[in-house]
């Protein structure tokens, strides 16, 4: 995904928004027609909201383990 400075006008993609768009993101598969346009309000409010998430993400292995097959020691009786 990159963001960059939108050359067009064009409207914020926040449909509530009735900015001009001032951004656009957009992944490198996708057309330009279906990035994400935001103005710059929009962009640093979705920004904050997203701040709790990175951190959440960048936590390494939370995905927990499959529950080991607790292999009994055999004959071990003394
Ligand atoms: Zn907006």
């Amino acid at each position: 995904m990159e963001l960059r400075e939108i050359k067009v006008k064009t409207k914020c993609d926040n449909g509530a928004c009735r900015n001009m768009a001032d951004y656009v993101i957009y992944r490198q598969d996708t057309m330009s027609s279906q990035s994400l346009r935001l103005c710059k309000e929009c962009l640093a409010k979705i920004a904050e909201l997203a701040k709790p998430l990175k951190t959440k993400q960048k936590s390494p292995k939370t995905t927990q383990n499959k529950p080991k097959t607790t292999a009994e020691p055999l004959g071990k009786k003394e």
